[in-house]
């Protein structure tokens, strides 16, 4: 059957990557929409590749900037605008799969859109899981979405699961490892992560990926949205999961059985594979990642995760443990300290204080309903914004 794909946020790392496994498989997925925040000349080149139906901007300006190209070139490609747009492409009939890899909670209207659809919705935004998990999992269930995770770590769960999973006790699943490489900063004397630039935090060992989502691993930050992220999405509790830190992220996680067994998927560190998996889920297809050289690795190490020098990971886990009432909460200050980081405005440890100033702040508004989260959303963003100008 042939796949008619949305790519949400195609100019991304994550986007392009995705793009790169479909340019592998033209005759098995036609590209129905691609879209882009401001990246008017990516979103052009991807356009001209890809031939979609539809092309979405984050606004009117660059959509016409868009137009304009798009007509000189004479390519029938609709291109529409705003949150309004991204939602059209997320819904309409002909698309079989989402592809959700816009960054952040701006991901959140569009995938919940695919969601209530009911299509198959490849999970990279692990933002909007962590924002809306209930209401997000409800509507999977409700609308008979088919939900695969981007995420390299729920990839690895998610295929070291049986296919028939629905709960850890009724598989025999004894826990969940949820490895993390710990990122640039695993070593760095605590004194000198003071002085750290953005840099050096979007300089990952193992993974090229957004800027956001480096930081994220750098504070590690990334891992406790993950395991957010893992609880909604397995259905288990917080303390169903253990944390590994694995530097050379080979391993992309495990699942242990009550029998000891326990499963591992391995693999190059490469978005490619969890996006092939997921996109091609049951079936496997190439993905032109190159085979896992043992040899050349020839070590894996694990240590347990030092919440000293990463405190955001614990922010984040005591978040869960507490039940999510303050995960949207949590993640919008998140995107503040990180974007005061990336903009100098705040030092690198000053990202967990500005959080974890917001948690204890805000009122808990609970995740009832789409509004309740964007409100939650729109307060803890309010608090961080202030908390960062006090620094
Ligand atoms: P990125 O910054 O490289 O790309 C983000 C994409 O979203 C771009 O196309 C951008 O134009 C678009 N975008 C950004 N802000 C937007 C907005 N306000 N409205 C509409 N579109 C917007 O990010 P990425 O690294 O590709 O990550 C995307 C998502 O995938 C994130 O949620 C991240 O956590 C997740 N993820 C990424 C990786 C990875 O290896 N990069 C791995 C696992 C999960
Ligand atoms: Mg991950």
């Amino acid at each position: 059957m042939l796949e008619h794909l949305s790519v949400l946020g195609s100019t991304g790392s994550i986007g392009v990557s995705t793009l790169d496994v479909v340019a592998r498989h033209p005759q098995r997925y036609k590209i129905f929409a691609l879209t882009a925040n401001t990246s008017v000349d990516a979103l052009f080149k991807q356009c001209l590749q890809h031939q979609p139906e539809y092309a979405v901007l984050k606004d009117e300006i660059a959509a016409n900037q868009l137009r304009s190209r798009l007509n000189t070139e004479g390519l029938m490609v609709k291109v529409l605008s705003g949150q309004q747009g991204l939602i059209f492409v997320a819904e309409q009939p002909q698309v079989t799969c989402v592809m959700a890899a816009i960054v952040g909670a701006a991901g959140l209207e569009p995938t919940l859109a695919a969601v209530r659809q009911g299509k198959k919705v490849l999970l990279a935004n692990k933002e909007s899981l962590v924002m809306a998990g209930g209401l997000f999992m409800g509507a999977v269930a409700s609308a008979g979405a088919q939900l695969l995770p981007i995420d390299s770590e729920h990839n690895a769960i998610f295929q070291c699961m049986p296919s028939d999973y629905k709960n850890l006790a009724q598989s025999g699943i004894r826990k969940i490892l949820l490895t993390g490489s710990g990122g640039p900063f695993r070593t760095t004397s605590m004194s000198a992560l003071a002085d750290v630039t953005p840099e050096q935090a979007c300089a990952h060992p193992n993974w090229s990926m957004g800027r956001k989502i480096s930081v994220d691993s750098a504070t590690m930050m990334n891992k406790g949205l993950e395991f957010i992220e893992a609880c909604w999405m397995f259905d288990v509790k917080p303390s169903d999961i253990n944390v590994v830190v694995h530097p050379q992220s080979i391993i992309h996680s495990m699942v242990e059985y009550i029998d000891g067994s326990v499963l591992a998927q391995l693999g190059n560190p490469d978005m490619r594979t969890p996006i092939a998996h997921a996109m091609a889920w049951p079936e496997r297809i190439e993905s032109g990642v190159a085979s896992l050289d043992f040899m050349a690795i020839s070590k894996f190490d694990f240590e347990a995760p030092d919440y000293q020098r990463f405190p955001c990971l614990k922010l984040a886990m005591d978040v869960a443990t507490d039940g999510n009432r303050l995960a949207a909460t949590l993640n919008a200050a998140n995107e503040v300290a990180v974007e005061a980081f990336l903009q100098e405005q705040i030092a690198f440890p000053s990202i967990a204080r500005v959080i974890d100033k917001v948690l204890q702040k805000a009122d808990v508004i609970e995740p009832s309903s789409l509004e309740a989260v964007q409100l939650a959303d729109a307060q803890a963003r309010r608090l961080a914004q202030a908390i960062v100008k006090s620094f």
